[in-house]
């Protein structure tokens, strides 16, 4: 293990291998990556990981585009490596939900996200068999899909290994000391590493780590459920990702066939302790979810439910997350509290903390909107539809 780096980053998920391998590319090579189990084993390895672009703030709008773009070059820069899956995404919004509808795509199409109403009965003929009861508007986006967590996380970390970084698995961080109000040393069991920069990535234990130099970050922990279907044989197999808020519904195809299948906004976070959560889903929520879907798609009335998990949402007052400097301790970076929909921006948000950390700005996106500050400055982000996602 390195005894000095230019800057540790504590966490292996998205965020943690995304900045990264932006960091190192943009020349600040010594960089150490401490992660305590093996990479991806936070929310990132239990994500759904569907990539759609339909946000209501710019801020969001900019960087899921910005992710989008880095999806589809993937196999250029990351030396072929196929993690994205280009499905095409709808978005099925009950009537009364159509005004919003409407203010939001005009905002996504001024930003430039290639985005556009189809009918209900346009998307049933991609989705043979989708009971369309229930639906007002849809939105259709080509380049959304989703992604594979593992497969990108593994892709950044080799990137930036081949660039001169260090990524320890099974090396927890236990604690940060400072100097003079710097951070100043990464305490691991192996060893100290002196660095003056510190990137807290570590998740939904991020307000542990925020919490060794004095810090309240203000995360909740949601445990969050998802199945796995298997549909019957006789099912046309499922070739778009769709977010339901007819249902509150969202579903994938996955490899060999099946459809992963979540519960969607708005909801009761379910509070969890990281360190003890029950790691398999309730039975309830796997036959609520199952009935849902078996609904929009009468078909899977008769699919099996195959496997269920649950993971952790860590997540801020506004849905959004920490992304920036720290104002109270000179060398932290914050890139915590994902809320749930922060896979599909790791890959922007990591170039652009990248870039705050080496030019002191971000140019591709300007994060400013979601710096650690924003509570105190009464400047937290607002999100439509009346839920709790951006
Ligand atoms: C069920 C579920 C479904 C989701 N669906 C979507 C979706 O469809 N689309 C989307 O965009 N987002 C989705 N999300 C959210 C998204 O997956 C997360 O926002 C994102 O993956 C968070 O990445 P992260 O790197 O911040 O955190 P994590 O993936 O949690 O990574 C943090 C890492 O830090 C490590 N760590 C913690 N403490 C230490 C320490 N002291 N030392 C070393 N390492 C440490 C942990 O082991 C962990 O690997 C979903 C999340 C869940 C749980």
């Amino acid at each position: 293990m390195r005894k000095t780096a230019d800057a540790v980053i504590i966490g292996g998920g998205a965020l943690g291998s995304s900045i990264l391998y932006h960091l190192t590319t943009k020349g600040l090579r010594n960089v150490v990556l401490l992660e305590k189990g093996e990479l991806c084993s936070g929310g990132t390895g239990d994500s759904a990981a569907i990539v759609r672009q339909h946000y209501s703030n710019e801020v969001s709008i900019l960087l899921v585009k910005k992710s989008v773009e880095i999806f589809h070059h993937f196999p250029e820069i990351f030396d072929g490596a196929q993690v994205f899956h280009n499905t095409g995404w709808f978005f099925l919004v009950p009537p009364e939900a159509g005004a919003v509808f409407q203010e939001n795509m005009a905002r996504l199409q001024r930003l430039g996200v290639r985005t556009w109403e189809i009918t209900p009965q346009e998307a049933a003929a991609d989705i043979p068999g989708l009971n369309t009861a229930g639906i007002g508007r849809v939105a259709f986006e080509p380049d959304s899909g989703y992604a594979e967590p593992y497969g990108m996380v593994s892709a950044f970390v080799a990137k930036a290994k081949a660039q001169g970084a260090e990524v320890l698995t099974y090396t927890p961080a236990r604690n940060i000391r400072l100097e003079q109000g710097r951070i100043s040393t990464v305490v691991t069991d192996q060893g100290e590493i002196s660095t003056p920069i510190v990137v807290n990535a570590a998740g939904p234990w991020g307000k542990e780590v925020g919490r060794w130099v004095g810090l309240d970050l203000p995360l909740e922990i949601s445990r969050e459920q998802e199945i796995m279907v298997e549909p019957p044989a006789d099912m046309p197999p499922l070739r778009r990702t769709v977010s339901n808020m007819v249902d509150r519904t969202y579903f994938r195809p996955e490899a060999g066939g099946l459809i992963l299948v979540g519960v969607g906004h708005p909801k009761e976070n379910e509070a969890a302790d990281p360190n003890n959560y029950r790691r398999g889903a309730n039975q309830e929520f796997v036959e609520d979810t199952a009935r849902r879907i078996a609904h929009r798609i009468p078909a899977l009335e008769r699919g099996k439910v195959i496997k269920s998990w649950a993971g952790l949402y860590d997540i801020t007052p506004d849905w959004n997350m920490l992304l920036g400097k720290s104002d109270e301790v000179e060398g932290l970076y914050l890139s915590v509290g994902g809320s749930g929909h922060s896979f599909k921006l790791a890959p922007a948000m990591g170039l652009c903390l990248a870039e705050l950390i080496v030019d002191g700005k971000a140019s591709t996106v300007d994060i400013t909107p979601l710096r650690p500050s924003r509570f105190s400055d009464n400047a937290a982000l607002r999100s439509t539809y009346g839920g709790n996602r951006a």
